[in-house]
């Protein structure tokens, strides 16, 4: 097993990084305190090819969809804006699945301006009594003729308020669980269709979304009916291992702050790095990272190889990373003392930002619930 690597990922890695410090570094006062998503931050995303790493390449897009390098490019970001990251991705997460599910047609009207970075996605699943249990969906959407009449409200919609293009779920037979929800693909400005911020203890475009007979054409399902469920799993096997991805990000974040402010910091006379509890408190999170990230590219690794484990083992590495980067920023944060919980401070930051990960894309206790389930399925 190789744990390095390739050129063409490593080259990645510094392109994503080197532009991540340069570019959107300078802008994260800007835009990681604001809900609503700035466009300067998305072009230059945009400009650094990014989206594209979301789509295959006959629809404008890097070429085959890798899940190790989205892991890469979500890692570089969020290290520097978590915004930034979430934004990108959330995209993916929303309409990937147009490319993997979607009609020739669909594929060529929706996913280059996506891969462009011209137009965001969102992905529409949660809704207020379908969190964890997303097969209880309320949504529904009835054809009548050649459209379909979509009714219903969903909650915790990333990117829902600044997205062109999303990805939704309703059921078409409610009397069914999972079998009844089908996917349908939704342009802003659709009659009917309405969305509000949700306020976080982060900044965040979250939204509860609203559908009020809203007519989309029939041709806007995605897949068969019927078949919403597949295709939201299937978004959730490529884009689990990335969230975790995302949290690793965070952590190495963290760990740098940390050793940087042990060094400089002086008490009782000399840098607080040089007392054993802090040193201790270093090791512990140093490594907790690096198993974290051995997890994540496992993950992303088996993703793209087709090989066998995906589900046991993204839910690892999310579990795993989303619950060590919360530990890394916490020990973090007490490194840095009364500094460490003063607002303008980035630590104070990412210890409010850290819990996206946790609840994000299944909470910890839905990912347990996966493995056990992997587990002992034979
Ligand atoms: C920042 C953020 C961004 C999000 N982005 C999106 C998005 O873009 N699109 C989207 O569709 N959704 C999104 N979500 C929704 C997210 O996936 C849900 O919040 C998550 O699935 C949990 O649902 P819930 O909040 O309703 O909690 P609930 O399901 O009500 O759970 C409450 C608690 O009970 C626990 N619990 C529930 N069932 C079980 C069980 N069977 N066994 C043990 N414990 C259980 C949960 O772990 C949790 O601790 C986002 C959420 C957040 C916070």
């Amino acid at each position: 097993m190789d744990y390095r690597f390739t050129a063409e990922q490593e080259a990645l890695k510094q392109h994503v990084r080197t532009l991540a410090e340069e570019k959107l570094a300078p802008m994260a006062e800007e835009i990681e305190e604001r809900d609503d998503i700035q466009p300067g931050m998305v072009r230059i995303l945009a400009e650094g090819e990014l989206f594209r790493l979301l789509f295959p390449k006959e629809y404008g897009g890097a070429g085959e969809v890798s899940a190790v390098k989205i892991c890469i490019a979500r890692e570089q970001l969020s290290r520097i804006s978590l915004v930034a990251d979430t934004t990108l991705a959330m995209s993916g997460l929303g309409c990937y699945a147009i490319a993997h599910y979607g009609t020739e047609a669909q594929k060529r009207k929706y996913i280059p301006p996506l891969a462009a970075g011209e137009k965001l996605g969102s992905f529409g699943l949660t809704e207020p009594m379908a969190g964890s249990d997303v097969a209880n969906i309320q949504s529904t959407a009835v054809l009548e003729g050649d459209h379909y009449i979509l009714n219903g409200r969903k909650r915790f919609i990333s990117n829902g308020n600044a997205a062109d293009t999303l990805v939704v779920f309703a059921k078409t037979a409610p009397e069914k669980r999972a079998q009844g929800i089908s996917a349908f693909i939704l342009e802003k400005g659709t009659p009917g269709f309405e969305s509000r911020y949700m306020k976080l203890m982060f900044a965040h475009d979250l939204a509860e979304l609203q559908f009020k007979d809203c007519r989309l054409p029939a041709e806007n399902r995605l897949g068969e009916p019927g078949q919403g469920w597949t295709i939201a799993l299937g978004n959730l096997d490529l884009f689990r291992p990335t969230i975790a991805a995302s949290s690793v990000g965070c952590g190495q974040a963290a760990l740098d702050m940390a050793l940087d402010y042990a060094r400089k910091r002086h008490a009782f006379g000399r840098p607080i790095a040089g007392f054993q509890a802090i040193q201790f408190k270093l090791a512990d999170m140093a490594t907790e990272l690096v198993a974290a990230r051995c997890l994540v590219y496992r993950a992303a690794s088996l993703h793209d190889s087709g090989e066998e484990g995906l589900i046991k083992e993204a839910s690892m590495a999310k579990l795993f990373a989303s619950e060590a980067a919360k530990r890394i920023v916490d020990q973090a944060m007490r490194i840095h003392g009364g500094l460490g919980i003063v607002k303008g401070n980035r630590i104070e930051r990412l210890y409010r930002q850290i819990t996206m990960g946790i609840f994000g894309e299944g909470t910890s206790e839905i990912q347990k619930l996966t493995i056990a389930r992997q587990l002992l399925k034979n």
